[in-house]
């Protein structure tokens, strides 16, 4: 597995400097073979092309993947057993679970080559960011680290911090490891670089890497600022691992040689092209997002993508029908990141025309900013909503790591079907 990953860490290395047109070749080829494979050895795809009337062989271009429908999450719940490919078990691969934060979990198998492929990648984010092998990790995570044999020769030393500590306990800790590089979740260490600040702790790794939740230019000022450091986003998720990562000019580039993206009406629709144990194609992810045109002058080669409005489950949907994506409600946020008036805080559609502003608040929160918050929300959404301010002790993180910002309560109608 080791050596794998350092022949592929090598390879990724240098891929992403060759020309979108080298890539896009890689890419072609790579879709017809998991085309082919899906269809040999799933039940669930050699249905799905018998019931459109296609061939594998149909399918040679990301172009003709259109002739396929979606697959969706319902998909993967309710159909995982014809989804795993012949010859594979959740015995012989990695097995992860979507944590539910976005609706109900689903199980993911990666094969070997797969999770050594994605693992690569990661390690070649982290060189590009500027870390060394030689230097220290610290992951803020739910869950344990695990070590591996190169830690014991002092190489990739990572450190794992409990992300459900108290956050002074975890600005403590990350003083006392002193990371080159931080990995965790953009409203978690925004909060740890808070209580940093307060405690008077000196963290400035070279870089920090984040993922899972919208990132707003307030927090990542004021992260980068406290830290001293320069912030990275991924966008990754359970099925497909890093689908795109940031680049120092803040372009976000798609690992276009593994997975494969489309943009239907703004839907993302992702096709793994590696992983053999449980292919997905136009699988839909439930995230929005767009192509970006032309050629970053980072030099990558990497097809690149529109900075994304959130997950759709967090989409607010007016009386109207009118859908307003988490990014649509900033200012209503920036006016409690600005002023450090809550600790945490979330926004809730508790129905159509029916909002609550869930508020930690610190002392700086005030009777004008609650009046404030009412009518920025209002502005924001471009519609006559009533909206409560609610304090609360304290917010939950889901899993002890992402905060969900918005929540909507409502459904729109031909969304119940499908969950
Ligand atoms: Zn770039």
């Amino acid at each position: 597995m080791l050596l794998e990953t350092a022949r592929l860490l090598w390879k990724i290395r240098n891929e992403q400097w060759l020309s979108p047109e080298i890539l896009d070749d890689i890419r072609q080829k790579r879709l017809r073979e998991i085309v082919h494979h899906a269809y040999n050895n799933t039940r669930f795809y050699r249905d799905l092309f018998t019931k459109n009337g296609i061939a594998p062989s149909d399918i040679k271009t990301k172009e003709d993947l259109t002739l396929l429908p979606p697959t969706t999450k319902s998909d993967l719940q309710d159909r995982f057993q014809d989804l795993v490919a012949v010859g594979y078990s959740p015995e012989n691969c990695y097995v992860y679970h979507t944590s539910g934060s976005t609706g109900t979990p689903a199980t993911m198998l990666y094969d070997s080559f797969a999770k050594a492929y994605t693992g690569a990648e990661d390690y070649v984010f982290m060189f590009d960011v500027g870390y060394k092998p030689w230097e220290k990790i610290a992951y803020t995570k739910r869950t344990p680290w695990t070590s591996h044999p190169l830690q014991a020769l002092g190489i990739m030393r990572a450190c794992h911090i409990l992300s459900s500590l108290p956050e002074e306990e975890q600005a403590r800790l990350l003083q006392k490891v002193n990371p080159s590089l931080v990995v965790s979740y953009p409203l978690l260490l925004h909060s740890i670089a808070r209580a940093a600040r307060n405690e008077g702790c000196n963290i400035h790794p070279k870089a920090a890497i984040v993922g899972g939740e919208l990132l707003t230019p307030q927090v990542r000022a004021f992260i980068e600022e406290v830290l001293s450091t320069s912030i990275f986003e991924t966008y990754a998720t359970v099925e497909f691992a890093t689908i795109a990562k940031e680049c120092s000019l803040h372009n976000w580039h798609i690992h276009s040689t593994r997975c494969l993206v489309e943009f239907v009406d703004g839907r993302i629709l992702v096709s793994g092209l590696i992983n053999k144990a449980l292919p997905l194609l136009r699988y839909e992810i439930g995230d929005r997002g767009a192509p970006k045109e032309g050629v970053c002058p980072c030099g990558r080669g990497y097809p690149m993508m529109q900075i994304l409005e959130g997950r759709s489950g967090d989409l607010f949907i007016l009386p109207n029908g009118r859908e307003i994506p988490p990014l649509r409600v900033f200012k209503t946020r920036l006016i409690l990141d600005s002023n450090e008036a809550a600790k945490r805080y979330q926004i809730i559609q508790e129905d159509y025309d029916h909002f609550t502003i869930r508020v930690v608040p610190t002392p700086a929160f005030t009777d004008v900013i609650a009046q404030q918050l009412k009518a920025q929300l209002v502005e924001d959404l471009q519609y006559p909503a009533t909206v409560d301010i609610e304090e609360v002790d304290t917010i939950p993180l889901i899993d002890d790591r992402k905060l969900r910002v918005n929540i909507s309560r409502v459904r729109k109608k031909c969304c119940e079907d499908s969950g």
